[in-house]
């Protein structure tokens, strides 16, 4: 089922990205994290991409179709060339992959530059276009920023290139994660000034450690209300970290849901502990249905 459907649907859904394992090693924690959280009825779920780990990425994402029933989404990149790409979308399409994550892809670490495989394949935008002109059937999802992105020098140019990716083709958008529901909110009455109609489904992180937290805040430019920091950078541990990441993305989805938000959308990192926390809470508060 496309997701866009589910998310007209007026009940928010509920969403989790995993991440496909880099090694053997990661294999067992995202299986586990799946199995997990397969179990609190997720509407639709997605797999991160990445050139190295690409197999991996499609091969979860119709096992979880078939082993657990869930809607799952595959993300694909620019990190490969029309030519590599139109295989790839062949085999999703005859697996029964009904939806795509269209971006561009990460650079290889903060502050440096993503070089595309093809000319053709600069941005986000392109991959939706290309999608679309190919014929396929897919849903398309793409990415956007509730906060300024780290290549852009303002928000004015962030939404510019958003409403690319709309009048490209996505039928729904995902935010990178943000700490301050106010960046959220911002960005949606622009893009209803804009005239911009397709769901926007807030991508939160309940932070998992500081070091998590560094390396995340510097790839996306997520930045933390000075209450928070300074919680953080007072917390005794790892545990206390997470236990107050968990308290905060409560917080957060509290407010977007009595706004009426289509969805929430969790980065797991292929933890199961916080998003299963965070759920519970939500549930109990009857702002989410089971
Ligand atoms: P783009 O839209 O290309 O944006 C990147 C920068 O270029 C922005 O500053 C934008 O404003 C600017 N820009 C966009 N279009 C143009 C244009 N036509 N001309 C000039 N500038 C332009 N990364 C992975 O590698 N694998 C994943 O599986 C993955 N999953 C993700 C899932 C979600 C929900 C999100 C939000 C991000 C994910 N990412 C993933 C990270 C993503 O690849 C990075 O955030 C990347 O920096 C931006 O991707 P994008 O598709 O928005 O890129």
């Amino acid at each position: 089922m496309r997701i866009a459907e589910m998310l007209a649907r007026g009940r928010p859904t509920v969403s989790f990205e995993f991440m496909a394992p880099r090694d053997e090693n990661e294999v067992a924690m995202v299986e586990k994290t799946i199995a997990a959280l397969a179990g609190h009825a997720p509407d639709w779920v997605s797999v991160t991409y990445r050139k190295a780990t690409g197999k991996k990425t499609l091969e979860l994402v119709t096992r979880i179709k078939r082993q657990y029933h869930i809607e799952a989404m595959a993300h694909l990149t620019c990190a490969n060339t029309a030519d590599e790409t139109r295989p790839i979308l062949n085999w999703m399409e005859r697996e029964g992959v009904a939806n795509v994550l269209a971006l561009r892809g990460d650079p290889p670490g903060p502050g440096q530059a993503f070089v595309p495989a093809d000319p053709q394949f600069q941005h986000g935008s392109d991959l939706v276009a290309f999608l679309r002109r190919s014929g396929y059937r897919f849903g398309i999802g793409a990415a956007c920023s509730a906060e300024k992105h780290p290549e852009s020098p303002d928000q004015a140019y962030e939404f510019r290139y958003m409403q690319m990716k709309v009048d490209s083709g996505a039928d729904f958008l995902i935010t990178q994660l943000f700490f301050d529901n106010r960046f959220y909110f911002d960005l949606v009455r622009r893009a209803k000034e804009a005239g911009i109609t397709i769901p926007i489904v807030p991508g939160l992180m309940p932070v998992p450690s500081r070091r998590s937290l560094a390396f995340m805040a510097a790839m996306t430019g997520a930045t933390l209300q000075p209450d928070l920091a300074r919680a953080i950078e007072e917390a005794p541990d790892d545990d206390a970290v997470r236990a107050l990441g968990v308290r905060h993305c409560i917080e957060q989805c509290v407010e977007l849901l009595e706004a009426g938000v289509p969805g929430v959308h969790f980065y797991t990192f292929n933890r199961a502990r916080a998003p299963m926390e965070i759920l519970a809470s939500l549930r109990g508060q009857q702002l989410l249905t089971a």
